[in-house]
């Protein structure tokens, strides 16, 4: 049997819904909700009445404010007169996930918790292994069953496994379950098929602005839950890893960065009144701060896409001064984050050489095996130990600070192109290094930009070359003269050590 295609998936997603919404007996409060491109009916049907509550499963959008997912659950609850359950489960074995990533998601959950009880809603944390209560297998059906639910709405996550896994849901669930695209502002099957490059994408997201770039409504919920003594759940301040014997520790945490709902919205704040003016300038320096460095907010779900634009936006109807760098700034997070989703979305070869366009494949065939004048072994790369000081300077960042500046991002997976043996293990290398060590990895901007600097998605043929034959090129030597290389490799050897433990 073939695996069907997302437009396919798609499709019949949006069969359900059209027999949803033409069936005489869904009510007319639904029929409104369930009307929106944001949602997607994974299992249609009618919510028990005799149910006890409405659940929120939590995955991606790890926030109690600003959350469309969430409004929704609290829109039905409120009609059903029912109350809602945020649910959010921490599991051991989460894809190439390690302290360093549940370091920051724990910082968040207090905030999901005050959110939560402001917004009369009950938070309940699991973890997975549970093993020091045999209170809780993993199983998130067995959950929704046992707090009687009526209906389970979750956010969406393009990556291969956690959409998986709403599949799997879908299969298995005997309630409705709706998922809600909270993660982007123009809900992302509105693009509809794979995009040739942000030319293309960049005019049908802005198109769609007017009706998505609009303020969440953040409703109250009329009812609340009462908690029965046996239902167990986790204190958010209790470290949610603790004991599980499979979890990789070995990527320890980094100091300068908090995670959270407040922490993004404070650095948010310092950019739209602070930095926000020299955006355009300084964006391309990574010897300055001058980026809003909110993408481990937004991979994390601790911030949405839509509360930064609306925000930027009010900056920069206030000071008219700051359009150009709202623009440019709106081309990142808009155009070019939203292309990254609709690559993992439509492009299930995202994380191989099987993405790539046909001028890339053919200057592949062509260059792919060509002699490398150094080849370097994956410790080496990671411990920053080449013959490049630029280089070394941004794996440092990456080793110690959890993240990279965009600039140096496109430089240090280029070079791995020309140190190991071919585009396929170059691929293997920065993914596995990405996902391991920045806060914002395991997200499709990754994915994207390693596919954008090693197979040229996206962009266009260059000129042809030795071993990267018409892909885009980039050497130390122009690169360093962009900006102050000099003091960026200096700050980056000064970064506090995160102590080393390999796996
Ligand atoms: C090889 C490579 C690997 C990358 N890996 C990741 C990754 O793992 N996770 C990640 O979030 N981003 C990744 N990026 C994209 C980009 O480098 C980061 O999103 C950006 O540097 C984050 O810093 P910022 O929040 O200060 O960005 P800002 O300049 O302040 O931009 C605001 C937001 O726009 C989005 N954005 C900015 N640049 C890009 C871009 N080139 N592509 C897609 N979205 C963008 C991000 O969500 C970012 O937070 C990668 C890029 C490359 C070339």
């Amino acid at each position: 049997m073939t695996t069907p295609t997302t437009q396919q998936i798609d499709a019949q997603h949006a069969a359900i819904a059209e027999r949803f919404l033409a069936d005489p007996a869904t009510p007319a409060f639904l029929r409104h909700l369930a009307n929106n491109p944001r949602i997607t009916l994974r299992r249609p049907g009618l919510p028990d009445p005799k149910a006890r509550c409405i659940v929120y499963w939590m995955q991606r959008s790890q926030r109690a404010r600003d959350n469309h997912a969430l409004d929704l659950a609290i829109h039905i609850a409120n009609e059903l007169v029912l109350p809602v359950l945020v649910y959010f489960a921490a599991i051991s074995n989460f894809p190439h996930a390690n302290l360093r990533h549940y370091a920051f998601l724990q910082q968040g959950l207090p905030d999901i918790a005050a959110d939560c009880a402001a917004r009369n809603l009950t938070f309940i944390l699991r973890r997975a292994p549970e093993t020091d209560s045999a209170a809780w297998t993993g199983d998130h059906a067995a959950f929704f069953a046992e707090v009687h639910a009526a209906m389970v709405i979750a956010d969406e996550n393009p990556m291969r496994a956690t959409e998986q896994w709403r599949r799997h849901l879908a299969d298995t669930l005997t309630i409705p379950f709706w998922t809600v695209d909270n993660d982007v502002i123009v809900p992302s099957r509105i693009l509809e098929k794979a995009q040739f490059s942000a030319g293309v994408a960049r005019p049908r997201l802005y198109r769609a602005l007017p009706e998505f770039l609009v303020p969440y409504e953040n409703p109250h919920a009329t009812h609340a839950f009462k908690i029965p003594r046996s239902l167990h759940r986790e204190s958010p301040d209790n470290d949610i890893t603790r004991n599980w014997t499979d979890f990789d520790r070995t990527c320890k945490p980094v100091e300068a960065w908090h995670g959270g709902h407040q922490a993004a919205l404070k650095r948010l704040h310092h950019f739209t009144a602070n930095m926000l003016h020299t955006y355009d300038r300084d964006r391309n320096h990574p010897e300055c701060d001058g980026t809003s460095a909110l993408s481990p907010y937004l991979h994390f779900g601790h911030i949405g896409p839509l509360t930064i634009a609306l925000a930027v936006n009010a900056a920069a109807e206030k000071d008219p001064h700051l359009k150009p760098a709202r623009d440019s700034y709106f081309n990142e997070l808009i155009a070019w984050r939203e292309l990254a989703v609709n690559f993992v979305r439509y492009q299930p070869d995202y994380d191989n050489p099987n993405c790539a366009d046909n001028w890339a494949r053919a200057t592949l065939a062509e260059h792919d095996h060509d002699q490398r004048e150094t080849l370097y072994k994956l410790p080496q790369l990671e411990n920053a130990q080449t013959h490049d000081d630029l280089w070394n300077a941004a794996q440092l960042q990456m080793l110690h600070h959890g993240w990279m500046h965009n600039y140096l991002r496109m430089y240090w997976a280029k070079k791995i192109i020309e140190w190991t043996p071919n585009v396929r293990i170059a691929q293997r290398v920065a993914i596995y290094l990405n996902d391991r060590y920045f806060l914002d990895g395991r997200d499709p901007n990754g994915y994207a930009g390693i596919a954008w600097a090693m197979l040229g998605k996206f962009d266009r043929a260059w000129f042809d070359r030795p071993i990267f034959g018409k892909r885009r090129y980039m050497s130390a030597a122009s690169t360093g003269k962009k900006f102050n290389s000099k003091r960026y490799i200096h700050q980056m050897n000064q970064l506090p050590k995160v102590p080393a433990d390999r796996p």
